[in-house]
């Protein structure tokens, strides 16, 4: 299939993904919309992605590896001993070879943003308001003001979508959401679908790696290689390194899993679900609880690297998922974090965004129309988001709401843990592109 208009909502992961799939794809015309003004780098948080998932969006042409990235091989999960027999990083419960590349977000967004083709049109600031064309039971009526007609100047075309922002409604071919968490192309795909509450929270926190030598041991006390999960009653750590933003330099970053304090507000008047708080606007008297929960729950060493962290680079966000019912309606079509939202024990989020626009790109090729194209993916890609979603569940529940006891578990025992959790499903870090969730998994890592 050749030509038609696609307009994009969101321009971070999934949207720079798609955007380049649908103009290598053979769109005409690719209108990429984004709310947030002038470039988003600073988005400064890490991501891994699995050596596996890697390597095989590598070959496929949708990850490049000259896009800076650090190597990780080995997860050291630890936990407090109150003896201190162990020495400042904690008891060793596992050593568990893991291979994955860790990136900054801001990074990888800046390698997938380059790599559009030139003919791209991105336009940041732009707010899409609502969308239509999903062709639903009810009317095709979007998820704006209820109007049904379709552009300003033209008729009714029940076979175009379109976006709304604040310079009016533009007609497109198709519009694809990648509009992440709250998507407003979510809500006309499948308007009862809303992420789910997990039940507990994360803070995230990144600095510049040079400051581990002010800790007693220095940064050497913790390998370049290592993933450590810091594992406590309620929670664990993940802390990490990631490139920095300038070429050279190096990130610590982490994420804490933990109870939602009792002061996070819910979203809206009419919720229980909290909001998070972005960097920079965390009241410091709020991170003395942060500092306090490390120094009571974490090894000294990985208490005192959470420590470590400035003021303004913690933020504070709670852990939600969604498995949506379908991911595409009419021309309307979900695409990453808007189609599925998986806790991030999975390690799998940008993987399947980037696996998401393969998969468009491989559909779109050999698809003789749109009516041939939007079913193939979302039969697709619909299927491994739910068994993303189930797996990130179960993930969750096993190391964060209802985690063993730390003091009762050895080496063999942890291993057998982390076997049952991956049982059946082989999806830690995503699924292979090349084979389908219900087949038999490799063996867990
Ligand atoms: C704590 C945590 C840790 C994670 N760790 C990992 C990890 O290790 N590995 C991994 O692979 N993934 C991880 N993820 C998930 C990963 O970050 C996401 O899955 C990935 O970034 C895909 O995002 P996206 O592009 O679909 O959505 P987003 O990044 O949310 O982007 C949506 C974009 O749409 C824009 N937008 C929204 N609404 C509108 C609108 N109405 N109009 C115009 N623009 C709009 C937004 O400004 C934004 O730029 C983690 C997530 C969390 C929360």
């Amino acid at each position: 299939m050749r030509g038609g208009s696609v307009a994009v909502v969101g321009g971070s992961i999934a949207g720079c993904a798609f955007a380049r799939a649908a103009a290598r794809g053979g769109a005409e015309r690719v209108t990429v919309l984004e709310r947030s003004p002038g470039r988003l780098e600073d988005r400064g948080v890490g991501l891994c992605v699995v050596l596996d998932r890697y390597a095989e969006l590598v070959r496929a042409g949708h990850l490049d590896d000259g896009i800076r990235h650090h190597p990780l091989t080995e997860r050291h999960w630890v936990a407090a001993d109150p003896g201190g027999a162990h020495g400042p990083r904690g008891r060793v419960l596992w050593v568990q070879p893991m291979t994955m590349n860790s990136f900054h977000w801001g990074v990888l967004w800046q390698g997938l943003r380059e790599r559009a083709p030139d003919g791209v049109e991105f336009r940041a600031g732009t707010t899409v308001t609502a969308v239509g064309g999903g062709g639903t039971a009810d009317g095709d009526r979007g998820n704006g003001n209820g109007s049904d007609d379709v552009g300003s100047g033209g008729g009714r075309d029940d076979r175009q979508a379109w976006v709304e922002t604040a310079d009016g409604r533009e007609p497109y071919d198709l519009v694809v959401g990648a509009d992440g968490h709250r998507s407003v192309v979510r809500a006309a795909v499948c308007p009862d679908a809303r992420p789910e509450y997990a039940g507990y929270v994360c803070w995230r926190g990144s600095f510049d790696a040079r400051l581990l030598d002010r800790l007693p041991g220095g940064g050497a006390r913790w390998p370049a290689h290592e993933v450590i999960t810091a594992c406590y009653p309620g929670g664990q750590v993940v802390l990490y390194r990631i490139p920095g933003l300038t070429p050279g330099t190096t990130l610590v970053n982490w994420v804490f899993y933990a109870s939602a304090p009792a002061w996070l507000r819910p979203v809206d008047d009419t919720s229980a679900d909290p909001d998070g708080i972005p960097a920079g606007s965390l009241d410091p008297a709020r991170l003395d609880e942060l500092a306090e929960l490390a120094d009571r729950h974490l090894p000294p060493y990985w208490a005192e690297v959470v420590n470590l962290t400035p003021v303004g680079r913690i933020l504070l966000q709670p852990i939600h998922d969604l498995a949506t019912p379908r991911r595409t309606a009419g021309r309307l079509l979900l695409a990453g974090d808007a189609a599925t939202l998986v806790r991030p024990h999975n390690t799998s989020g940008a993987a399947k965004a980037l696996q998401d626009a393969c998969a468009f790109e491989a559909a779109w090729r050999t698809a003789d129309g749109w009516d041939d194209l939007l079913p193939g993916y979302d039969r697709e890609r619909g299927a491994v988001g739910r068994a993303l979603v189930d797996l990130g569940r179960r993930l969750g529940r096993a190391q964060v709401t209802g985690a063993p006891d730390w003091t009762a578990i050895d080496e063999a025992g942890m291993a057998d843990w982390w076997r049952e959790q991956l049982a059946g499903t082989g999806g830690f870090g995503g699924l292979s592109l090349d084979r389908p969730p219900n087949s038999t998994p490799p063996g867990a890592r």
